[in-house]
């Protein structure tokens, strides 16, 4: 039956982190890997989360089936987290949350509902790159994709000016993918005032904004801070979509808590909104996953476990602005005369640096250094004593 099918290739990124492990050399490092590590390259369970564990064992729960779109309060504490307390919407029930299968579940809910109910272009457009499961996601959904400028490679930072020309030509009334913060693969985030500026162009535009925020709490160290685009949006009067992740800010990537939102006119709208996204959850998976999400919403509700967190995500965010620092500092040192000030301007778990494919190759095969052939690399995998045979290797590649 299956004599037709034909193999497919590896992903590109489990591809660098299989050839990383095939590697003897005792100085290699992985640079492929989305997920945090602590100083001496190991994963990190936050010290917050095994409190809630501990807490949640104590309750000795039952293994029910969660409710189709999840557990409520989970999905009221992940709305406030993202809008703020007291924000507008949640009071007035103007929002259609769900609890989804982490980030990319969640973005598969969210293109699912679009597919089926978003009543003009059902056409998204992603910045140019974008995280590389984008594309797939909305397709697999039965939506087209189509790109606007966003990076610079000459800068390796915002084409602010393509982006707006970009957007300022796609037609009315179509959807348009914001990274909320920490874009990913490039590290590049518009500054706060050309936040203001993207939002009143896709009003004048009637541009329905559709944020990714995966990172939140992760980028600056601060969860307020992180929301700043998707509570600006809503104050200027913008109904979004929008997912969350629970899988970087608190570790829980093999848990699977995140959430998806649409904000409609009114109460009774959203409350039509969730009743179909509900019927889409149904055919898809039925209902969430259930222990990550008791995590997340112990972490939420228990003012000192959510302290705890707040001090505990700053500290992964901190560990990575401070790696940041010290490989362009090193850089400078080896005696590199490029330009490497993108490295600390750009935010979050990844690094664009701007190396081509023949570089990248150079510090594969010379210096064991596993990352992907966009140069892209992931600061979490950036240690205080991998830093400076890292920055030895760049300068040696890029010279
Ligand atoms: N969106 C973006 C931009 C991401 O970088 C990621 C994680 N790599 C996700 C969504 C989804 O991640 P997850 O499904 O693990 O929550």
């Amino acid at each position: 039956w299956w004599s037709g099918v034909q193999m497919g290739p590896p992903d590109v990124i489990l591809g660098v982190t299989e050839a990383y492990k095939r590697d003897t050399n005792p100085k290699k490092i992985n640079l492929g890997v989305g997920a945090y590590r602590d100083d001496d390259g190991k994963p990190y369970v936050l010290p917050c989360v095994r409190k809630a564990e501990d807490k949640l064992r104590a309750k000795n729960l039952d293994h029910e089936y969660a409710p189709i779109g999840g557990m409520a309060e989970f999905c009221k504490k992940s709305i406030e987290l993202a809008l703020g307390e007291g924000s507008e919407v949640v009071q007035n029930s103007l929002n259609a949350t769900i609890q989804g299968v982490s980030g990319t579940g969640s973005l598969r809910v969210g293109a699912a509902f679009l597919s089926n109910f978003f009543p003009y272009n059902k056409v998204v457009y992603l910045p140019a790159p974008s995280w590389g499961n984008h594309t797939p996601i909305f397709k697999h959904a039965g939506m087209d994709v189509k790109s606007y400028r966003y990076y610079d490679p000459k800068t390796c930072g915002l084409d602010f000016a393509g982006a707006l020309d970009d957007i300022s030509k796609i037609p009315e009334k179509s959807i348009i993918l914001l990274h909320a913060c920490a874009h990913n693969p490039t590290g590049v985030d518009p500054t706060k005032e050309q936040w203001a500026e993207l939002s009143n162009l896709i009003k004048k535009k009637n541009l329905f904004p559709f944020f990714d925020m995966a990172y939140q709490g992760f980028a600056t160290g601060s969860v307020d801070n992180d929301a700043f685009a998707v509570r600006l949006f809503v104050k200027e009067g913008h109904r979004i979509a929008l997912t969350q992740s629970y899988a970087k800010n608190m570790g829980l990537y093999g848990e699977r808590a995140g959430a998806f939102t649409v904000t409609g006119e009114s109460k009774e709208e959203a409350d039509r909104v969730m009743s179909q996204i509900k019927i889409l959850i149904r055919a898809l998976y039925s209902n969430p996953p259930i222990h990550g999400a008791r995590i997340v919403t112990e972490i939420l509700s228990d003012s000192q476990l959510r302290a705890d967190w707040l001090k505990e995500v700053k500290g992964m965010a901190d560990r990575i602005i401070s790696v940041r620092t010290t490989l362009r500092d090193n850089l400078k040192k080896e005696g590199s005369t490029k330009s490497w000030e993108h490295i600390t301007n750009q935010i979050g778990m990844f690094c664009f640096t701007g190396m081509n494919a023949q570089e990248v190759e150079k510090l594969t095969k010379e210096f064991s250094i596993y990352l992907t052939k966009d140069g892209r690399i992931s600061m979490a995998g950036v240690t205080s004593k991998n830093v400076d045979y890292l920055a030895h290797a760049i300068h040696q590649a890029t010279k």
